[in-house]
C-alpha cells in the first residue's frame, strides 16, 4: 500500500533544518520549521497549506519572505503555526514592505496565524491582502490533547521544549489508515469503484454503522448497484491499520524534562528527526548553546521507542565529519553506546 505522508528534509544535515511533508495524491504538503527554503522548487512550495514553526531563531523562520513571495498572486491561503509572540512576529514581517497596491493582486491571500501560548490556548489572527495584511483578531481557542491541526486524514500535535525560549516540537500523525480487502471484496460479489473511496471516508470520519452506503460498479454484465450500511462493509471489505506518524524535534537542550516531553509525545514514531548539533565529546558546549549532542538526540530517539532517527541542524564545526556526528546518533538509537 502507498504511503500518505512522504517527509523530505529539505537541506543537508548542515542546512537549516525544514521537514517538507508532501500527500501521496492531494498536490498538498505540511512544512515544519521555514529557515532557508530556497532549495524547495516553486510548485513544492505552492502545495503547502500549514506551515508549523517551532520557534523564531532566525534559522527557523527567515524563509517567510521566500515563501510569500512565491504564493503571493498564486495561492488563496496558509495557516502558520507558532508558539508565544508569533502573531506579532508575522506581523512585523508582514509590515516591512510596502503594499499600496497589492489589494489589486488575484487572487486574494489569507494568512491564517496560530499562537499557540504556554497556557495552551491558542491565539488567532488573519491578514488578507485585500486590506494590506491589516492584522485581524479572532477568536483564541484553547488546545486539546496538544492537538493543533486536525483533518480527515492526519493530525498534527506539538509541545513547548525549553530551548532557552519556549520551541514547539511536533508530531504528524496519519489517523487509521483503511486498506481494502481485494479478496473479501470479490467473495462479497461486488466490485471497485468510486463508493470505495466513499466508504473509506465514512470509516476515516467515523461515520454511524448505519450510515448508507451506496455502491456502484461496471463489468462485463453491466451497471450495479446496491445500498449497504457502513457497518456491514466495513469489516468485510476493510482493514483498519495504524497509519504513519512521523516526529520532528529541535532545539532544545537535553534536560530531564525536555525528555519526558519528547518521550511521551513521539512514543512509537514511525521516523524521528531530531537535531543532533554537537558531538557529545562537546557536551558541556551543547548545554550552554541549549541544544542537543548526537548521543543525547540518539537517546530520546531510543527512549521514545523511535523505529528510525534522522539526524539535522549539525553544527558546521563538524564539517567534513557529518558521518561521526550520525554514527553516534545511531550508537545511542541503538543502545550500543551508553546512555548520556
Ligand atoms: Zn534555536
Ligand atoms: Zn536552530
Amino acid at each position: 500500500m502507498r504511503q500518505l505522508l512522504h517527509p523530505q528534509l529539505v537541506n543537508d544535515a548542515f542546512g537549516d533544518p525544514v521537514l517538507h511533508v508532501d500527500f501521496e495524491g492531494e498536490r498538498r504538503a505540511l512544512m515544519f520549521d521555514l529557515g532557508d527554503i530556497a532549495k524547495l522548487p516553486p510548485r513544492k512550495l505552492l502545495r503547502v497549506s500549514h506551515v508549523f514553526v517551532s520557534h523564531a531563531h532566525m534559522d527557523h523562520f527567515w524563509g517567510f519572505d521566500t515563501l510569500l513571495r512565491v504564493v503571493l498572486g498564486r495561492k488563496t491561503g496558509i495557516v502558520l503555526f507558532g508558539g508565544p509572540g508569533f502573531i506579532a512576529q508575522v506581523n512585523h514581517k508582514l509590515h516591512a514592505y510596502t503594499w499600496n497596491v497589492v489589494q489589486r493582486y488575484e487572487p486574494e491571500l489569507v494568512l491564517e496565524v496560530r499562537e499557540l501560548g504556554l497556557d495552551g490556548v491558542v491565539q488567532r489572527a488573519r491578514f488578507s491582502s485585500r486590506t494590506a495584511f491589516a492584522r485581524e483578531d479572532e477568536t483564541a481557542v484553547t488546545l486539546a490533547d496538544d492537538v493543533l491541526h486536525d483533518e480527515l486524514r492526519v493530525r498534527v500535535r506539538g509541545r513547548f521544549v525549553d530551548h532557552g525560549t519556549p520551541c514547539l516540537a511536533f508530531v504528524v500523525e496519519e489517523k487509521a489508515r483503511v486498506k481494502v480487502a481485494k479478496d473479501r471484496l470479490a467473495a462479497l460479489g461486488v466490485s471497485t469503484g468510486a463508493w470505495l473511496r466513499e466508504l473509506k471516508q465514512a470509516v476515516l470520519a467515523n461515520a454511524p454503522d448505519d450510515a448508507p452506503i451506496a455502491l456502484r460498479w461496471r463489468d462485463r454484465a453491466g451497471e450495479h448497484t446496491m445500498t449497504r450500511s457502513v457497518g456491514e462493509l466495513r469489516t468485510v471489505v476493510l482493514d483498519v491499520v495504524p497509519g504513519q506518524r512521523l516526529g520532528y524535534a529541535t532545539d532544545l537542550c537535553f534536560t530531564e524534562s525536555n525528555v519526558q516531553t519528547l518521550v511521551s509525545l513521539m512514543a512509537g514514531v514511525d521516523r524521528l528527526y531530531i537535531e543532533s548539533v554537537f558531538l557529545d565529546a562537546d557536551r558541556d558546549h551543547a548545554l550552554r548553546k541549549n541544544h542537543l549532542t548526537a548521543r543525547q538526540a540518539g537517546e530520546i530517539a531510543r527512549r521514545a521507542g523511535a523505529r528510525s532517527v534522522v539526524s539535522c541542524h549539525l553544527s558546521p564545526r563538524y564539517e567534513g565529519r557529518a558521518t561521526e556526528v550520525m554514527a553516534e546518533v545511531q550508537a545511542a538509537w541503538a543502545g550500543v553506546a551508553a546512555p548520556a
